[in-house]
């Protein structure tokens, strides 16, 4: 094989913002599968928010990426070559396979894919985890019903925009937040929220007491910061929060004070924090019911593409700037489908 596997892996750890310095790129022979292994090509690269926190140098619930390591990410590639009874040259699969331009995995640790179901790069997006991850923050904690008032941050992103569609689908009135007027419009106009505020302009407290003249049943929190803070104070008795990210502050070296939390013994709050591996069962429950909707098309995302492994890092430092109008990829080589 005359191919060269392009790997990217961390150089030094960022203090702040993550940037191409902080990688770089090696190159290898690309390697032979062994007994039990499959060599893939990769398509497509999902970039997302948790990667910030492997950089850091401190043990969560996932260890930290080490120096001179690949980062890890999810990809969906093209199997090359299989030493594995269940892969053959041309199968599209799924796994954890990182920043490079081809890996040799255990088969164990791939799933196919149907290269008809949905377009490839969805299986990264709206069928995959971060859809997972808003479907499970929402059946498992959020719990929406018909006539409460639903608010969403970073109401355009991978997991906003399927959170509150999900909502939306359960009778709620669903009030996003996101940056921009054009995330904004997006918001309403094509995924159906009753209301979406722009973080960047105008008064917080009086942009959520304007949409939600009955206080907030459910907060999806993906931000923090100053929304959280807003937010909280609006909620009402018996609300449920779903602590699924705050990355408004992955790039911070010291963590902010935290709010006063003794509303929620009197108002009954319940804040319960989320990791969507904690229930794998729900990927497949999610695939299912949402693969129809992706296809009829009443499920609605949007993708930023950065062509190239090379950008994986920009791509990463841009997402946590709020550079992506809805997932972010990287498209690492040709996608067949
Ligand atoms: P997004 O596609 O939503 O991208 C991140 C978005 O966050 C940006 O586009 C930006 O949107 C917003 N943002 C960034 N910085 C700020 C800031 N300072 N203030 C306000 N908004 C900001 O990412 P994902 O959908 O992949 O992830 C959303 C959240 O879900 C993250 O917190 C992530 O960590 C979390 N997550 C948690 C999982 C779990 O298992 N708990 C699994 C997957 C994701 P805008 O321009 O609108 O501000």
């Amino acid at each position: 094989m005359t191919d060269t596997q392009r790997s990217v892996v961390l150089k030094r750890r960022p203090t702040g913002e993550p940037a191409p310095e902080h990688f770089e790129i090696i190159e290898n022979a690309v390697p032979k599968p062994g007994a039990g292994q499959v060599l893939t090509r990769t398509i497509w690269l999902s970039i997302d928010p948790y990667m910030r926190g492997r950089l850091k140098d401190v043990q969560s619930y996932s260890p930290p990426v080490q120096i001179g390591e690949v980062m890890t990410g999810e990809t969906i590639g093209e199997v090359i070559a299989s030493a594995d009874p269940g892969f053959v040259a041309g199968d599209i699969v799924r796994g954890s396979r990182g920043w490079q331009s081809h890996s040799i995995s255990p088969a164990a640790n791939l799933m196919k894919l149907d290269r008809h179901a949905a377009p490839l790069s969805a299986h990264l997006g709206v069928l995959g985890m971060p859809g997972t991850t808003a479907y499970s923050g929402m059946k498992d904690i959020g719990q929406p019903k018909a006539g409460e008032t639903v608010v969403i941050s970073a109401a355009s992103g991978a997991v906003g925009s399927v959170a509150g569609q999900i909502a939306k689908r359960a009778g709620a009135r669903v009030v996003g937040v996101a940056g921009g007027p054009d995330k904004c419009l997006w918001v309403q106009e094509s995924l159906g929220f009753d209301a979406c505020i722009d973080h960047r302009v105008g008064n917080l407290d009086a942009a959520l007491r304007d949409e939600c003249p009955n206080g907030i049943d459910v907060y999806f929190e993906n931000v923090g910061g100053a929304l959280q803070h807003a937010v909280f104070a609006q909620l009402n008795p018996f609300a449920r929060v779903v602590m699924c990210g705050m990355v408004a502050q992955y790039n911070e070296t010291d963590m902010p004070p935290g709010p006063n939390l003794g509303f929620v013994v009197g108002k009954r709050v319940r804040i319960e924090g989320l990791i969507v591996s904690d229930k794998p069962e729900r990927f497949a429950e999610w695939r299912a019911l949402a693969s129809p909707w992706v296809k009829e098309g009443s499920l609605h995302y949007r993708e930023t593409v950065l062509p190239g492994l090379e950008n994986a890092p920009e791509a990463l430092a841009g997402l946590l700037r709020g550079d992506n109008f809805g997932k972010m990829l990287v498209k690492v080589g040709a996608d067949p489908a």
